[in-house]
């Protein structure tokens, strides 16, 4: 059985319970370098086979996930964040598929959430938003014409984009292009969980400058919406004029 685990933003606390107990037993890890963060790897046991996959391809990827499974180890392929999100474990899953070998995936906190709690914001405001779109602007990975940032920002919803920090600049005026006007409020989340976390505030206008001055070119979310402005409505869960399920309404 192969593991594929979720690490979790960076702080090594933000793992699931199951996803450290994995590493607790494990027998081999192959983690993603490039992202998740070595502290991680401290719960591993003595004697536990460890790779980083920055430098290695698909082919060696998978090649050591079999050798460990072979051996009959806990193995684990350690992903940043969630797996699901921009993990590139469909085509590893595919592999282990066409030669029958068992896998499991453990999810992990996304760094989009431990963005928002670095930001300390709330994505779905009533009054403001109730959709949060993710995406990202295409880089060498090419985005499907349909979901062009300028298209995705005319619905105004809450967005998140990932592996854009590199393309500030564009991304905003696209943002701007879709309809966002300039003074939407934007954010710069550097590392969230880590401990060098920094959060950068500002506009779509003042943010590709401001990213530029602090130097913060990756590892970073960019968040934009009226949610991270002033104005929102109370929600209906907690008005007392309301009842639902679980309380009455107040007279
Ligand atoms: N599966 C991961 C995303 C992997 S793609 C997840 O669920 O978070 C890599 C991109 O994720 C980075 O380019 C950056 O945009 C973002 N990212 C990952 N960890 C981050 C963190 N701690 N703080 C801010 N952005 C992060």
């Amino acid at each position: 059985m192969i593991h594929f685990v979720g690490a979790g933003p960076g702080a090594p606390d933000l793992i699931t319970l199951r996803g450290a107990e994995l590493l607790r037993r494990a027998g081999m890890i192959v983690y993603a370098g490039s992202l998740v963060n070595p502290a991680l790897l401290e719960y591993a046991p003595e004697g536990c086979e460890i790779h980083d996959s920055a430098s290695m391809t698909l082919d060696a990827v998978v090649e050591k996930l079999l050798e460990g499974h072979g051996r009959g180890v806990t193995t684990v392929r350690l992903h940043t964040g969630d797996p699901s999100l921009y993990g590139a474990i469909r085509e590893q899953m595919d592999r282990l598929r066409e030669r029958d070998v068992p896998f499991e995936i453990v999810p992990g906190v996304s760094s989009f959430c431990a963005a928002a709690a670095a930001a300390q914001a709330e994505y779905t405001l009533p009054g403001v938003s109730q959709t949060l779109i993710i995406s990202r602007m295409a880089g060498r990975t090419p985005v499907p014409e349909r979901e062009a940032i300028r298209s995705l920002a005319s619905h105004g919803a809450s967005m998140v984009l990932f592996l854009s920090t590199g393309m500030l600049g564009k991304l905003c005026a696209e943002l701007i292009a879709g309809g966002y006007p300039e003074e939407t409020p934007a954010a710069l989340v550097h590392k969230a969980s880590w401990p060098d976390e920094r959060v950068l505030r500002g506009t779509l206008s003042s943010l590709p400058a401001d990213a530029e001055a602090e130097g913060i070119v990756r590892t970073a979310l960019v968040l934009v919406g009226g949610f991270l402005g002033d104005r929102y409505e109370l929600s209906k869960l907690y008005d007392p004029r309301f009842g639902h399920g679980y309380r009455k309404p107040m007279p």
